[in-house]
């Protein structure tokens, strides 16, 4: 079986090319130091958190009890933990593209699930951010792929709020609306869920919050959108097992 590294010489000895399309060896060394440097920074990492506590570990092992669930974006901009200078332990973490919590994405219910009742987080945060990929995507006639029955979510944030968002002529303000409405509407889906208003039946120290993280300053602006009782979700939403048609 020939290498890539036996083509790359065939092709010289061929007289076809002496010189490959693709610096083969550079690219392999490229992706071993990139990958190589990750285990490094783990075994700094490792040194430097025994050398301030050698328990570390020990207690890291023994459990985890955060009280606050983020639920972020993939952006590889917004780190839970970095963002909010919390600790190993001390948030519960789920990402997807452009922080969209649908009450069918059994991942998203999973860990909302857990959070909400094992953990018994005080805190559920829905973060984005300014300049969202996902959503500035959401925001074009494209086909991306895959992703568009994603970011279908986020269209149909758009349809609801359309006009509002169709008076905005600058693109980048625009998109920066729709974040604020999609996080502003995630954290209606999450308060809509049987998991946060059975949570509120039990217990008065769950609140769910919508946040934005604006890249060009580090600065989350809180939207003041936080709710902590189902009392404000109108319509047909709160399952509080009253026949609403018979009220009638
Ligand atoms: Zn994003």
């Amino acid at each position: 079986m020939s290498t890539i590294e036996d083509k790359k010489n065939n092709n010289g000895q061929n007289g076809q090319s002496n010189k490959p399309a693709i610096d083969v060896k550079q690219i392999s060394l490229a992706q071993k130091s990139s990958y190589d440097k990750l285990i490094a920074n783990n075994a700094q990492w490792v040194e430097k958190r025994i050398g301030e506590d050698p328990e570390y570990f020990k207690n890291l092992a023994k459990g985890q009890s955060p009280e606050v669930l983020w639920i972020g974006c993939s952006d590889s901009r917004v780190p839970a933990n970095e963002v909010t200078g919390t600790k190993p332990g001390e948030v519960f973490v789920h990402r997807n593209i452009a922080n969209v919590c649908n009450h069918s994405d059994m991942n998203m219910l999973s860990v909302l699930d857990y959070a909400v009742n094992v953990l018994k987080v005080k805190h559920v945060i829905v973060a984005g951010h300014y300049g969202c990929g996902g959503v500035a995507a959401a925001l074009t006639n494209k086909q991306f792929g895959i992703i568009d029955n994603w970011l279908r979510h986020i269209k149909d944030v758009y349809r609801l709020h359309s006009h509002e968002l169709d008076r905005i002529t600058d693109e980048t303000q625009k998109v920066n609306r729709l974040v604020e409405l999609n996080v502003s509407e995630q954290v209606y889906n999450l308060c809509k869920t049987s998991i946060v208003q059975n949570a509120w039946m039990e217990r008065h120290d769950l609140e769910v919050h919508g946040w934005v993280i604006d890249l060009g300053s580090g600065l989350v602006k809180d939207l003041k959108v936080t709710s902590s009782s189902p009392h404000n979700l109108g319509y047909v939403y709160e399952l509080n097992g009253v026949d609403a048609m018979a009220a009638h």
